[in-house]
Order: C-alpha cells, then structure tokens, then sequence
C-alpha cells in the first residue's frame, strides 16, 4: 500500500516478519485489552513540550523515522508489565520503556533500536501511592510529573514539605531519577535522595530493593539501602530493569528563602569566580546548584528567534550580544551566577554576607537589585526552580531558531578556575568550527560541576543538525582527552560516550555486559541504551 498523509507502514523491529509481529502484538492485546496496545502508524507529529509524542524524538538530531517505535504499549500495573516483558521474551521483539517520555535534549521518548516497542508507563501507571507528611517521603509511580507531585502536596495543604524539581517540571521525578537528572534545592541530586525501587526484571520476576524486600517493613522510603548489595546503582543509567515505584524524599520547607544574582564583566573572570565558589559551595554557604551562565544563553532565554538580533549564519558576535544584555533589566555582563539562600532571615544574612564580600572581590561584579526586576523576567523563573517550584520557562531559549530543538553536552569537572577555562575553550572552539552559537552553563553541584551546553538547532534542517551533531561527537572526544567524561548523553551519542570510560581495556564495560547477559538473556530490553549491548546485538553494526 501507498503510504499517504494519513498512514506511515509501521517499522517491524528486525529479526521478526512483519506478520508473525502483526500477530504477536493481537495477542498482547488480548492480554491488556486492544486500546491499549497502539500500533504507530500514523504521521510523526512533533507537538510541543507539553503535548509530546511518545513514539519518537520530537527534537531528533537523525532522521525522525530512524528511532522510531513500532508500537506502543501501555499497562496499568507492575502485573501488565510483567506480562508485557514475557511477551517481549517469548517473541524476541525489543521494548523500551519510557516513564513520561521528556526526555528531551537526550533522546525524548526515542527508543535506542529502530522498531522497538515503546513502553509508555506513564500514561496509566500515574498514582502518588503515598505522601508521608511524617517522614517527609513520597512513593510514586512512573507518570507523576514534577508538577503533579508539586500540586498534590499543595492540595494536602503540606506546607512544611518542598519538591525538588529541574529546570522543565513537566517530566517524570521517577524517569528523571533514574536517568540520574538534577533539580536546584539542596535536594537536587534525585538519585541521592531516592528511596527504593520496585523494579522488573527483563525475564519478568519483579523485585523491590532496600527495605522494600522485608515484607511488612516500614521504612522502604526512609532507608535506601536494606540488607546486603546496593542493587538501585545497576538500575539507573541502564537497561537491566524497569522501574515501577520509586520511593523520593521531600525536603523540609526551610522557612524562608532568597534568590541572589550577581554578574560579572569578562570572560576571564570565569576562573577567579570559580576558585570563589568552590570552598564556598564545598562547605554549604552556597547551597544549592547553582548556575554560572553566559549571556549568549540569558539573551536567547528572552525568548525571541536569533534573527531578531542577527541575520547572518555562523556564531553571534560577542558585540551584538552584549549590545542587546545592555538593554535588558539586568544589564551587560559575560556572565551571571543565580543562587538561593534557604532559611529564615537572620540565618540567610550571614551566609549572603558571605557571598557578598567574596563574589565582590571580582572587579566588575555587581550585585542585581532583584527586587528591579520585572515578574517575566528569567532571575523569577530561578527564583521559582530553586525554590521547588515547577515551571518551564526555560524552554524559551529553544525559540533561538526555527523549529528549535536542542542536545546537551554535559561532562563532568572538578570546581576550578583551570578546568572551568578549558572547558570553555574548547566549546567555543569546537562551535565557532561549526557555525553554531555557544551557550555554556556551568552547574555546580558539591564537589563538581556540569558544564551543561544545549546545541539550538533547527531540526528540520538537515545541514543544521548534522552541524549540531558533528560538534557534538568533536566535543566528547576531545573532552575525554582531557579527562572529561558525560553525566549523562542522547541516546545517539551513548555508544561514543561509553567507549570514553575505557579505563584497563575497557572493564567496566565488559563488567556491564556480564550483567546484562545474565540478567537479559534474551536482550530484549532497552538494547545498546547507555552503551550496553545484549550479545546478540554485539559486534553487528547497531553501534553509532
Ligand atoms: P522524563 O519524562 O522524566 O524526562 P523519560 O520517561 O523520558 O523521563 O525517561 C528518561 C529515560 O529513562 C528513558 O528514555 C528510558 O530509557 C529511561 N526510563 C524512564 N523510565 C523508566 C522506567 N520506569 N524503567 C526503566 N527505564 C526508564
């Protein structure tokens, strides 16, 4: 049959006739019911962020139909999804799981192999299962957003009890702890602050891990680690399980709290600033994640196209940048640090004071008068992020072009003025090579920091995103070279970045796979994510 405007031919996941998947997927739907199996052929539509797809990657850097599922399934239990992966045994097909599926900038609900099956857990498996306001712990099922748990807590009237949440709220606090994201309260590291997992194994045996595997235990969200080996670690980052309650801590509301910014002229004060924060953020006197951004980023965070400013191709030039910072509230700068403050008045003072003479040590350094600032304006977006406050007006910046899209480079480095330096070099040289223009971020957690840049791209343009996607493999390897390595990467980019962490021929690869072997023999699940190949995937050209 032709395919037309209204049907696409699903993808058939290799290895598998069309028909004899045609008929394995009648009889899941005898099993869930036939609503709840989708067979994805229609057109690919993007949508928006909020009404996302859940069969491919609304922002893909590919060919939208290259990781694209060929159906997608969605359960209402553990029970379902048990079922579901002993389907998935019996016929070889590969599935992949996804919780909400926004994901975005590191695949948004694409599976890894081209024709999986997409398990959309989300959609019906949405319950908060428990708030404790006690405890200050919550239980939640995969498709409880940032903004659900917010809300609930709110309508309980629990006040004494915060979220932590990341820079876009609308994305799944279980998916999101799992892929190891991080929010910007002081609980902003989620998989630090998570407690117990009920998970399924991909030969269908569910397990809880911690306290949860004590039956009748009473403290599954309050002790993470139960007895014997730490299993939750192998189930984050990885293809060895899914998840299907997750356990989550909430922080105490801290009675009182105040966003600062503070901005700073040149480039090359970039270092001094960072031997400023690390001692300070080690010992707590910043006390959130905190993010030194670059102006390139806070002109594009207003949320008009980059043609608005300049019509030519190839990087903005610093000039008009700074021309436009000069007209906005905050002012010209290079870069800008937003931070909070947690606690009551008198306990907030010290510590600002603090801030406040080492920040100013920077010549040049000023502090912004936020109370100046208009209620549209990205300093109250911050404000609202770090105070656990979900919210999305971080996605402006993806206006920068048409048919926005982004993919982060996000590796990990010590907090210090050189590595901070090097970094930044090497992006700008790396976008400058490119044409593309460079929006570094550096988000400083404990005793590290990501540097987070997100690549703009119009995805509907082909010489674009490869230009994007070039960049990006040019950056990882060139930042292993000098002992960078990702937190976190796109499902394109997995493969490359795992061979980075190559350490005595590789081992903790071979470590992995030995895992998954034995834990998915038949590798069905989430195959080549992160990196690990099941072994009849191996050595077959499914690397990228
Ligand atoms: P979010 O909506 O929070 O951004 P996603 O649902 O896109 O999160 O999840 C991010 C990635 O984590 C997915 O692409 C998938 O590989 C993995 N993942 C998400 N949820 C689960 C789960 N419940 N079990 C196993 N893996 C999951």
């Amino acid at each position: 049959k032709p395919i037309n405007e209204r049907q696409r031919l699903p993808v058939v996941p290799q290895g598998i006739e069309r028909d004899d998947f045609l008929k394995a997927l009648a009889e899941l739907k005898g099993q869930l019911g036939a609503e709840h199996v989708e067979v994805n052929d229609k057109p690919l539509r993007d949508g928006w962020y909020m009404e996302h797809p859940n069969t491919h990657d609304m922002m893909t850097i590919l060919d939208e139909e290259e990781l694209v599922a060929s159906a997608v399934v969605y359960p209402s239990n553990t029970e379902e999804v048990q079922e579901i992966v002993r389907w998935a045994n019996k016929y070889r097909i590969p599935i992949f799981p996804i919780s909400m599926g926004r994901n975005l900038g590191y695949g948004g609900a694409a599976p890894r192999v081209r024709g999986s099956v997409t398990i959309d857990l989300g959609k019906r498996m949405n319950k908060i299962l428990d708030i404790n306001p006690e405890d200050y712990t919550c239980l939640v099922e995969p498709g409880v957003s940032f903004y659900a748990l917010y809300e609930a807590i709110q309508e309980k009237g629990y006040d004494h009890m915060w979220i932590d949440s990341p820079d876009l709220g609308g994305g799944s606090v279980l998916g999101n702890t799992i892929d190891r994201g991080v929010g910007y309260t002081p609980y902003g590291d989620h998989w630090a602050c998570h407690s117990g997992l009920e998970v399924v194994l991909p030969t269908g045996e569910a397990i809880r891990t911690g306290m949860g595997a004590l039956p009748g235990n009473n403290t599954w969200q309050s002790f993470p680690y139960g007895f014997g080996p730490y299993s939750d670690g192998i189930f984050s980052q990885s293809n060895y399980g899914i998840v299907t309650k997750m356990g989550m801590t909430l922080m105490p509301n801290p009675g009182g709290y105040e966003s600062f910014l503070y901005t700073f002229q040149k480039e090359e004060d970039l270092a001094p600033l960072m031997e400023i924060i690390r001692p300070l953020r080690i010992s707590n006197i910043l006390e959130n994640v905190a993010q030194v951004r670059h102006v390139t980023q806070a002109i594009a965070a207003r949320g008009l196209p980059r043609a608005t400013f300049f019509s030519s191709s190839g990087p903005i030039p610093n000039n008009i940048i700074h021309a436009a910072a000069a007209k906005t509230p905050v002012g010209d700068h290079t870069w800008a640090y937003y931070g909070m403050s947690y606690g009551p008045a008198h306990i907030r003072a010290h510590k600002l004071a603090l801030v406040d003479s080492e920040f100013l040590k920077i010549p040049g350094a000023k502090k912004i008068d936020t109370s100046t600032l208009p209620p549209d304006e990205y300093f109250w977006a911050r404000d609202r992020v770090a105070a656990g406050v979900p919210d999305i007006h971080e996605l402006r910046w993806v206006n920068w072009t048409p048919n926005g899209a982004h993919i982060a480079f996000s590796p990990v480095s010590p907090i210090r003025g050189t590595d901070a330096t090097a970094l930044f070099a090497l992006g700008k040289a790396a976008h400058d090579k490119y044409g593309i223009d460079f929006f570094p971020a550096f988000c400083v957690g404990l005793r590290e920091m990501h540097l987070i840049v997100e690549i703009v791209f119009d995805r509907d343009d082909v010489k674009a995103r490869k230009a994007a996607l070039d960049c990006l493999r040019d950056l990882v390897d060139e930042a292993a070279e000098l002992g960078y390595g990702e937190y976190r990467t796109h499902l394109v980019l997995m493969d490359q970045v795992a061979k980075t962490y190559s350490w005595n021929d590789g081992a903790i690869m071979k470590f992995n796979e030995k895992l998954k072997d034995a834990l998915d023999p038949n590798g069905i699940l989430a195959p080549g994510r992160c990196g690990i190949w099941p072994k009849r995937y191996r050595g077959r050209g499914w690397e990228m």
